[in-house]
């Protein structure tokens, strides 16, 4: 998640209050045009929290004739894994494909040189085309950022979130050498992001942004984390703020947990402030005790990129964004420029989408194949790892490591092989 865009708001801002300089005198005419601009806000923020309060129904992926696995590639590096994911789900969804109880889409359309010649972040057609699927597998998309020299639009994936209303980002990070075996739940339209681009030049010395935290929002993050601790057995709930400092907003999210929690009552849980909390995942003997972590969406963007650097990079791990309705899986990393200008794009780590793709197929219920794809990965990448990937090419290329997975999912021993390492 890097940039997004900043200048039309604040431009429109300063305009304003250039032009109220000039009629009216002094610091009155600066605040209104502030004011002015944080009422919009609030009405927006008013009229949001009505539209979230209301019941959502789940869809129900073993309802679905066809289940349409969208695959967007991206940019960078980004269709280079996403060929040799295609390339995996193949092979292993190989009998649902031929039945038709799994179509994959793959929708064109969302690089970022078209983004930025039509000027949209998400192109209409690309959306209407990702409406006719049910869940999405994404390579990381460039985000162009202030000074690049590319007009600054927004993040696709921010406006695929917003779209599809994905508010929660869940990454699941696993260390079975050091028994650590987490999954954060980051809230993923609200706080810091959510008005990133629509802050305030109050004047030209002053800045200021604004974080939100709303109570369905925060309600609706939360209990998914202790419905996830729940539905797989993990005993334990963190909840991560700031609640002593930033007491509104983030101490609205940890009493919102608090009255959650009530309901989980076979579920203990704690919170934490994210300084402490940021220090203890580098403490050796405490980290192991954290099991489902729920934060805020800052705190949650910056802890879960700290905990996948410690299982090996950020190449390493996968990431769901889920609403109701929809689910888009990807890789945490960006498109990785540079690796495509220094020529070593071929070497991008594909394990990432790969990771990306077997959190897509427990989603929709294809819990066998999920599971199936997840011990090829641990073989291929921990226990075995024969195409072993540096992302430079002293190493295994995207497609060796392909090739070592799908080879690995014909092998019928594949539970007990797996198996085998885990009395080790
Ligand atoms: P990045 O994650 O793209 O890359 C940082 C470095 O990490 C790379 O130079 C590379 O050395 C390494 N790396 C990342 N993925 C790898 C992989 N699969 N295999 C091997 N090495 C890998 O971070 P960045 O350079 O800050 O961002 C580049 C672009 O990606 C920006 O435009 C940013 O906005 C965008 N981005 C998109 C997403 C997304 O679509 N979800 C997420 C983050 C960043």
């Amino acid at each position: 998640m890097r940039s997004c865009s900043t200048e039309p708001v604040r431009e429109h801002i300063l305009i304003g209050l250039k032009g109220a300089r000039n009629r009216m005198s002094g610091q009155d005419a600066v605040l209104d045009a502030a004011a002015a601009h944080v009422r919009r806000l609030l009405q927006e923020q008013v009229q949001r929290v009505e539209r979230i309060s209301k019941p959502v129904e789940w869809i129900d992926y073993s309802k679905l004739d066809t289940i349409v696995i969208g695959v967007i590639g991206g940019d960078g590096i980004g269709p280079i894994i996403a060929k040799e994911t295609v390339r995996v789900m193949k092979e292993l969804l190989k009998s649902e494909l031929s039945s038709g109880r799994v179509r994959i889409n793959e929708i064109p359309g969302l690089e970022i040189e078209r983004r930025l010649k039509l000027m949209q972040p998400l192109p209409d057609d690309v959306l209407s085309e990702i409406r006719k699927c049910h869940v999405l597998l994404k390579g990381p998309t460039t985000t162009p950022e202030e000074g690049s020299g590319m007009a600054n639009i927004e993040s696709a994936n921010i406006a695929i979130r917003r779209a599809f209303d994905l508010f929660a980002n869940v990454r699941p990070v696993r260390i079975p050498s050091q028994g650590i075996d987490w999954v954060f739940f980051r809230e993923n339209t609200e706080g810091e992001y959510m008005l990133g681009s629509r802050g305030v030049m109050v004047t030209p010395e002053l800045a200021m942004d604004f974080k939100i935290i709303t109570k369905p929002g925060a309600e609706r993050i939360i209990r998914l984390a202790f419905e996830h601790a729940r539905r797989t057995g993990r005993r334990k709930v963190t909840v991560v703020t700031k609640a002593n400092v930033v007491k509104t907003t983030d101490g609205l999210f940890l009493e919102t947990a608090r009255r959650v929690a009530k309901e989980y009552p076979e579920i203990s849980w704690d919170g934490w402030y994210i300084d402490v909390f940021t220090a203890k995942l580098i403490d050796e003997k405490r980290r192991r005790d954290f099991q489902v972590v729920v934060l805020p969406n800052l705190y949650g963007d910056i802890v879960t990129d700290e905990a996948a650097e410690l299982q090996g990079g950020v190449g390493t791990a996968g990431s769901a964004n889920l609403g109701a309705r929809f689910g888009m899986f990807e890789a945490i990393h960006g498109s990785a420029p540079r690796m495509i200008t220094e020529g070593r794009g071929a070497y991008a780590d594909p394990l990432s989408l790969m990771r990306a793709a077997v959190m897509l197929l427990e989603h929709v219920g294809m819990l066998v194949q999920s599971r199936r794809l997840a011990m090829a990965l641990d073989i291929c990448a921990l226990y075995e790892p024969k195409a072993k990937i540096t992302g430079r090419p002293d190493g295994a290329s995207a497609s060796q490591f392909g090739d070592h997975v799908i080879a690995t999912l014909r092998d019928p021993h594949l539970d007990s092989r797996w198996g085998s390492f885990q009395q080790k």
